[in-house]
């Protein structure tokens, strides 16, 4: 399949197929992953591994810690406010989107949120200027959605957020380009679209901000639970930090972060420019310098055409290229694992489905 979920989403195949080989004998032990002991040896050194390769792909930054907790980017909505936020603090919002809204309602249940800068009037079509970003005066941290997902909107550069804390959520574009991690306190990520199947959480954070939660928070919420127990408080989800090990791994082949930067530059390029080639027979939705290269979203002249358009889509095999429901239209999801052949093949479709309509 041509697969463009918008997540979970398409897995490297070598890591598929690796997966598959490891399935039901791992490393000669007579068992799967899945079947054993989180306290035992093998599984420590894939988590301790996961977590090191992780590092290493972001250039080793010092002082920084990663965490594998469950409940997916959503939970964390909840975690950052109930962790950072102190008796008369606000967190501060940047308003992109669908997920930021997301964030930011959560943090209004859990003490309170202010709107830094938002792009609603924009309909969400753009990142907000940079220099319009201002924080409250007693905003415990900045946070900011790298890449709304639905939209198809992403930060190239990112704020100064001064003294604060940059918290980032970064679901759907983490190791997706080069990333110099120190501007950021703290970034989070449901693994299901860059980093491997769903399950785990992904949390990357300086450990100042890790090691002391509120003691009046339930103690699985605390940071400080995970950070001291190196993530293995309760099970983990042993089976996905496994997978997230390999999809690292296939990473690195790739040349790290600037080789897939490279590549989604390439992919999503192709897209755009059959986009910009129509002569507005197809539409982008994004203002041109904060296009996703994750999340391509366009429209076409009538939502007839665009249910015609996925109909002949799905019958050449293309998955996943209907917009989200909230928004409606289409949209290409085009994470690190979709290869560029399958870009490559949509363009084509795009071109020729154009050339029936005429
Ligand atoms: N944030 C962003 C940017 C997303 O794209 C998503 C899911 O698509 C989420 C948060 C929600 O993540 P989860 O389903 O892991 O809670």
């Amino acid at each position: 399949a041509y697969n463009f979920n918008a997540g979970p989403a398409a897995l490297p195949l070598p890591v598929l197929e690796r997966a598959q080989s490891e399935f039901v004998d791992f490393r000669n032990s007579g068992m799967s992953i899945m079947e054993m002991s989180h306290r035992g040896a093998i599984y420590e050194s894939v988590h301790n591994e996961a977590q090191e390769r992780l590092l290493g792909l972001l250039g080793n930054p010092a002082g920084y810690k990663v965490l594998f907790l469950q409940g997916g980017a959503t939970t964390q909505f909840a975690m950052v406010p109930m962790n950072f936020l102190k008796e008369g603090q606000v967190g501060s919002y940047v308003m992109t989107g669908s997920w930021a809204d997301k964030a930011y309602k959560e943090a209004k249940l859990l003490g309170g949120a202010h709107v830094a800068a938002s792009s609603e009037e924009q309909k969400f079509r753009a990142i907000p200027d940079l220099n319009a970003i201002v924080p409250a005066e007693n905003a415990a941290y900045l946070h900011i959605t790298s890449n709304e997902t639905i939209e198809g909107t992403q930060y190239f550069k990112f704020p100064d957020s001064g003294k604060l804390p940059l918290i980032a959520d970064m679901s759907s574009d983490i190791l997706s380009h080069d990333l110099d991690i120190n501007q950021f306190g703290l970034i989070y990520a449901g693994a299901q679209k860059n980093l491997g199947p769903s399950g785990v959480t992904v949390v990357i954070a300086k450990e100042e901000l890790l090691a002391e939660s509120p003691s009046h928070i339930p103690t699985i919420m605390r940071y400080s639970t995970h950070y001291k127990n190196n993530s293995l408080y309760n099970t983990p989800p042993s089976f996905s930090v496994y997978m997230v090990n390999e999809v690292l791994k296939w990473v690195e082949e790739q040349g790290g972060l600037a080789g897939v930067e490279a590549k989604n530059r390439e992919k999503a390029g192709l897209l755009y420019q059959t986009i910009d080639g129509s002569g507005g027979f197809y539409r982008g939705v994004a203002e041109e310098a904060s296009r996703s290269i994750m999340n391509v979203t366009f429209r076409m002249e009538s939502e007839e055409l665009e249910k015609k358009f996925i109909k002949g889509a799905e019958a050449e095999g293309f998955v996943g290229l209907k917009g989200h429901r909230s928004v409606g239209g289409l949209r290409a999801s085009i994470y690190n694992a979709v290869p560029y052949e399958s870009c490559k093949a949509l363009a084509d479709y795009m071109t020729h489905f154009q050339k029936t309509q005429a």
